[in-house]
């Protein structure tokens, strides 16, 4: 019979915030030091695919993409009617690099700040009275940066 782990006593209840961010194996401990140290989070909602809240921007482009990234969100929101968003997307993302998934030439980091500014304006035109929280993140020697955009 496998061995059973089981982790600690953590606080339980429902989450008041969502995260939506790259699921980038380079980023994910930054992501939750970032999230759990910084900001306080010791429970959240969490969507990681790749490319982060980009595939909420893809209405016109991959419409499926989009509706099921909405469709995520609004179950997580009905779920857990949540107080915060918190939008991440972070320097080097592969996503950004493969051409297949880029609508416009240019600038990447232009790309995801707009990306992100456009998920933020969805979400507010959808959920009235949530706003979210947009940050941009570096790796740097093993070190991650998150400043707010
Ligand atoms: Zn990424």
């Amino acid at each position: 019979m496998a061995e059973v782990y089981r982790t600690g006593a953590r606080a339980g209840g429902n989450a008041d915030t969502i995260v939506i961010h790259c699921s980038d194996s380079r980023f994910q401990r930054h992501f939750q030091e970032f999230l759990e140290k910084h900001l306080g989070l010791d429970n959240y909602g969490l969507l990681a695919v790749p490319g982060g809240p980009q595939f909420l921007t893809l209405v016109d482009y991959l419409p499926k993409f989009s509706w099921v990234g909405w469709r995520w969100v609004q179950f997580l929101v009905d779920a857990a009617p949540p107080r915060r968003i918190i939008l991440i997307a972070h320097h080097d993302c592969l996503w950004y690099r493969d051409s297949r998934f880029s609508l416009h030439r240019g600038d990447v980091f232009e790309r995801q700040v707009g990306d992100l500014q456009r998920v933020r304006k969805a979400i507010s035109g959808r959920f009235p009275g949530l706003a979210a929280e947009l940050y941009y993140a570096r790796l740097e020697q093993g070190e991650a940066s998150f400043e707010p955009v």
